[in-house]
C-alpha cells in the first residue's frame, strides 16, 4: 500500500503554522490550544475562532487518535503521483482535545484493513524537502 509519497514534496511552514512544524521536526505532535477558553484547534491560527482571545500554547497531543474518515486516492492528479497511486488520505481525531483533528496518512495498514473509528498513534517521517512530518500507524493493543 502506497501513500501520499515523501520523495515528492512536504510542507512549506507560513507564519500560522510556524510553531506546528518547529516541533513536528523534534519529534513531538502538539496541538494550538486557546489559553482562554481551553479549545484546540488545528490549522493553528493567530486568533481563536470561539472567543476571539489572541493567547495560546502548544500541548503535546496525545499518544493516540482514532481515525474519523477516510479515502483511498485511486487518481494521480499530477503525473508525479502515477507511481504511488493508489494511497490513502485520514483524518485523524483526537476526542480527548476536542475533537481536534488532523489530515495524514497512514503507513504500514492495507487500504482494506482501515476503518473508521481504528486507534493509530503517530509516526515520523521525513519529506523530501527534508521536513519531518507526522504519518500514522495502527495503534498496536497493549
Ligand atoms: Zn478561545
Amino acid at each position: 500500500m502506497a501513500y501520499l509519497p515523501n520523495e515528492i514534496s512536504g510542507p512549506v511552514p507560513n507564519d500560522a503554522d510556524r510553531m506546528f512544524w518547529h516541533y513536528c521536526q523534534q519529534h513531538e505532535l502538539r496541538f494550538q490550544q486557546c489559553t482562554s477558553c481551553r479549545r484546540f484547534r488545528h490549522p493553528p491560527t493567530p486568533v481563536c475562532p470561539h472567543c476571539q482571545s489572541f493567547t495560546n500554547e502548544w500541548v503535546v497531543a496525545p499518544a493516540t487518535g482514532v481515525v474519523f474518515s477516510f479515502t483511498i486516492v485511486h487518481h494521480p492528479a499530477h503525473p508525479a503521483m502515477k507511481t504511488v497511486v493508489p494511497y490513502n488520505v485520514v483524518v485523524v481525531d483526537f476526542p480527548a482535545y476536542n475533537h481536534v483533528r488532523l489530515v495524514s496518512n497512514l503507513i504500514e495498514v492495507p487500504a482494506q484493513e482501515i476503518r473508521i473509528g481504528m486507534e493509530v498513534a503517530v509516526a515520523w517521517e521525513t519529506a523530501g524537502n527534508g521536513m519531518v512530518v507526522p504519518r500514522f500507524k495502527r495503534k498496536i493493543s497493549a
